[in-house]
């Protein structure tokens, strides 16, 4: 599983596609006229995306490791 998570948020996205074609790695799809990220593992972080977004709809963050996830239920 990517480490990278990116969220778009679908209630605010136009599908304008700015996204799609800055960002360097191809993360981003358009689907149902909504963008999608399809390929976060291949994110390298350039904040590209979110620079470009006219609606500022994409967050990007970090998933926690299987072993960091087990050390906070502890
Ligand atoms: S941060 Fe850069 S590499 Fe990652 S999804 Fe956005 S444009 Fe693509
Ligand atoms: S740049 Fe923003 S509004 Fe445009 S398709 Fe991507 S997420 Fe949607």
């Amino acid at each position: 599983m990517s480490t990278v998570l990116i969220k778009v948020n679908e209630d605010e996205c136009i599908g304008c596609g700015n996204c799609l074609k800055v960002c360097p790695v191809g993360v981003y799809k358009i689907v149902e006229g909504r963008s999608r990220p399809v390929n976060e593992d291949k994110c390298i972080l350039c904040r590209a995306c979110i620079t470009h977004c006219p609606k500022n709809c994409i967050e990007i963050g970090f998933r926690a490791s299987p072993t960091l996830a087990r050390l906070y239920e502890e």
